[in-house]
């Protein structure tokens, strides 16, 4: 039996992040992962200047874009009319998350954390975990950061999320040899699937290309998918379709219990318009490791809960927003209107796409969408619906 003062379950981003900050705070951690790395996860890669600022400030150092694309345009589209490609946004970097959740991991055993990657776990309490070939670790706090299917999740509270409220997405990559991703945009569209969009993101060997929103919506997926392939020009069998969920706006108002904390997926901390979860992954993950660490010095492990309670406010109150906005870019009822806005006007673009890019939180943005909600208003009401 091996003693630790904090377990991370989960090496991603969320992991990673909490492995490292709460090593390099002088916790002994130790971090577990299913996988062993570099492993690949279902997802865009679309990392934002904001994923880079938290990357920097935890792991200490900036993030290796040597394999990753950058790009500063970005074309909009809306049901197979181009809205506009815009030019000069905040860059987008589109990595592969291979390389850039290996470079997290790396990082992490960097600042001296005990690796247990590539063990499966088969049972589990507030403060131990047992591995399938019997070895046992203990712990003062444990931090679940093992995604949107937690297991850590699942012990706490029976599951993880209903799979009926989350999102879903499909992805495939494009061989360079089929398309070259060199002279491809960097491409969204709305209303590619219902409540969600479709992405066509150009990396160094591929193109990734998928569509996402929330699961009940869309039953028929896979249909989204073959038509956003079409409407890409790439045949439906370009390769086979992956698939996975994503708690997008179904975050958890309660991230655990006493000195039980999940973080990144695992607490649904998921932008519910665009998706973004690699930055949010990172900082919860530096959140719950600061405030594990803050509740071990105190001797008060079960204050560990209550301490990242209220240092995840800020990011809950964003996340609520955004769900509320959500129904405005995705609801039938105002999807045309705003869409015709988004055609018509430079600004209302630039907002979405500084949304995109990590670079405005939603709190502003709502003080900039209020003052020119009169306008929307009216056109919305002007619009003859179907
Ligand atoms: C189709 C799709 C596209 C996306 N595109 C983007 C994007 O472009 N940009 C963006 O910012 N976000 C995107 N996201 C969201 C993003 O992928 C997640 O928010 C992010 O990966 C969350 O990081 P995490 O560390 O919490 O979880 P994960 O990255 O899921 O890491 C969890 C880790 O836990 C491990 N694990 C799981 N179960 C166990 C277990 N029982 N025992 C031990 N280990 C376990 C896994 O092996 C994994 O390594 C996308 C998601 C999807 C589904």
């Amino acid at each position: 039996m091996a003693e630790f003062d904090i377990i991370v379950v989960g090496a991603g981003p969320a992991g990673s992040a909490a492995a490292t900050w709460a090593a390099r705070n002088g916790a002994r951690v130790a971090l577990i992962d299913k996988a062993s790395f570099p492993r690949s996860k279902l997802c865009g890669g679309l990392f934002t200047e904001r994923s880079r600022s938290y990357f920097r400030e935890i792991f200490g150092a900036d993030i290796d874009l040597s394999q990753a694309v950058t790009r500063t345009a970005c074309a909009l589209w809306y049901q197979g009319e181009e809205l506009a490609t815009l030019q000069d946004v905040p860059p987008l970097h589109l990595t592969m998350r291979l390389d850039i959740d290996a470079q997290m991991f790396a990082h992490a055993c960097a600042a001296g954390v005990a690796d247990f990657t590539g063990h499966t776990i088969s049972e589990m309490t507030d403060t131990s975990v047992t591995f399938r070939n019997g070895d046992t670790l203990t712990c003062r706090v444990l931090i679940g950061a093992d995604g949107v299917s937690s297991i850590v999740a699942r012990h706490l509270f029976g599951k993880a999320f209903d799979t009926k409220t989350i999102g879903f997405g499909l992805e495939i990559e494009a061989p360079a040899a089929l398309q070259d991703p060199q002279s491809q945009p960097l491409r969204i569209d709305f209303a590619a699937a219902q409540w969600g969009y479709g992405w066509s993101f150009p990396k160094q060997g591929s193109t990734t290309v998928g569509v996402g929103g929330i699961r009940a919506e869309n039953p028929d997926m896979k249909t989204h998918m073959a038509a956003y392939l079409r409407t890409l020009g790439l045949p439906e069998d370009v390769a086979k379709f992956k698939g996975h969920h994503l708690p997008f706006g179904d975050f958890r108002k309660v991230p655990g219990r006493a000195s039980v904390l999940l973080a990144g997926d695992a607490a649904g901390l998921v932008d519910p318009i665009t998706g973004e979860g690699i930055a949010f992954a990172m900082k919860s993950g530096q959140l719950a490791a600061q405030a594990a660490c803050e509740a071990l010095r105190e001797e008060a492990p079960a204050s560990a809960l209550p301490r990242y309670q209220s240092a995840l406010k800020e990011m809950h109150r964003n996340l609520r927003i955004a769900r509320n906005l959500r129904r405005a870019l995705f609801g039938p009822r105002w999807q045309k209107p705003l869409m015709a806005s988004f055609k018509r006007s430079g600004t209302v673009r630039m907002m979405y796409m500084q949304l995109l890019a990590g670079q405005v939180e939603y709190p502003a943005l709502t003080r900039r969408i209020i003052t020119r909600l009169p306008t929307y208003l009216f056109r919305a009401l002007a619009s003859p619906q179907k």
